[in-house]
């Protein structure tokens, strides 16, 4: 079983010919309102695989939670982890201009109110979980209190996004760390290099057990700590429409099938085929494949 424990956000859409000045006012289309986050994409995402999946979030008590939570149960999600109240539903307001730019702004609401009080509430949830896959979008404490909760077999998966510095003591529980070439770059600072092998070894001697980076259109590579060099898992060629929430769907798809006890390797390789779908389709959450469609591996 998969143990999702992450963000939740309502993705508020709308598309201008041009964004407002200081001061000014535009009209743009109509609102879309979507659901998101980085925590209910990969639960969604793992849902629609088959997945037995769980989410541990906090959303608002309002409609746009109301909302979140309909889109998880449609997926599949068990949603019983799942907290309301303390703060609105965390938003992203985003303008989208005719190039396809986007501008954003995050309110985090209630996923900056979950708490490692939270999570040692949902200590059984977790118990429960072969795999629990996590991100930024949350505090980092609650990250934090994740890694002292998890059982001895429990695995954690942690994509450090948005990318901040990261005590030792989470670096060290990450099997792997899923980072994109940003994500790295920023761990890594200066001395990051340019070549994905370098990062891959790079973040490795910070004290993960293994690291998977995720190079788009060039696939993956991953690396462990007995085979630090890494190896590279190409992604399928495919006519990519919105790359939205891709890097969200491989990282579920990656947790899903590790839990099943596939290799770092063996779930990478079933995982860029779970992205390159996702970005075959317009959405995050929408764009989505189920197994039947990303194809027997
Ligand atoms: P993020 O979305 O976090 O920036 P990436 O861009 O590395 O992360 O994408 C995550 C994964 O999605 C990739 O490893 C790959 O499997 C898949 N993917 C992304 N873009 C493409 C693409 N253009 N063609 C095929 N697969 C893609």
């Amino acid at each position: 079983d998969l143990l999702v424990v992450g963000s939740a956000n309502a993705d508020l859409v709308i598309g201008v010919e041009r964004r407002p000045a200081p001061g000014e006012t535009v009209l743009g289309s109509d609102l879309a309102v979507h659901p998101g986050g980085k925590g209910g994409n990969q639960a969604v995402a793992a849902a629609r695989l088959g997945a037995r999946t769980a989410l541990l979030a906090r959303v608002g008590d309002d409609a746009h939670g109301r909302l979140l939570l309909d889109a998880q149960r449609a997926a599949g999600t068990d949603t019983s982890g799942v907290l309301a109240g303390g703060a609105p539903t965390g938003v992203a307001l985003i303008t989208v201009d005719p190039s396809g730019d986007n501008s954003i702004v995050v309110s985090p609401g209630a996923n900056a109110r979950l708490t490692p009080a939270d999570v040692r509430a949902a200590a059984p949830l977790v118990a429960g979980a072969r795999v629990v896959s996590t991100m930024l979008e949350i505090p980092l404490e609650t990250v934090a209190e994740l890694v002292r909760t998890l059982p001895p077999e429990g695995r954690l998966v942690l994509n450090p996004s948005p990318p901040a510095p990261l005590p030792a003591e989470v670096l060290a529980a990450c099997d792997p760390l899923v980072v994109n070439e940003h994500e790295a770059r920023f761990i890594l600072g200066e001395a990051a290099g340019e070549a994905p092998g370098e990062w891959a070894r790079g973040l490795l001697a910070l004290g993960p057990r293994s690291v998977v980076v995720t190079l788009g259109a060039d696939g993956a590579l991953v690396a462990e700590a007995g085979a630090p060099e890494g190896v590279r898992v190409p992604s399928l060629k495919v006519e990519a429409v919105d790359t939205t929430g891709a890097g969200d769907a491989f990282t579920a798809a990656l947790a899903w099938r590790l839990g099943l006890g596939e290799s770092l390797a063996e779930a990478a390789r079933y995982a860029v085929r779970v992205g390159a779908a996702a970005v075959t389709r317009p959405g995050a959450q929408a764009s989505y494949p189920t197994a039947e469609e990303v194809g027997a591996s």
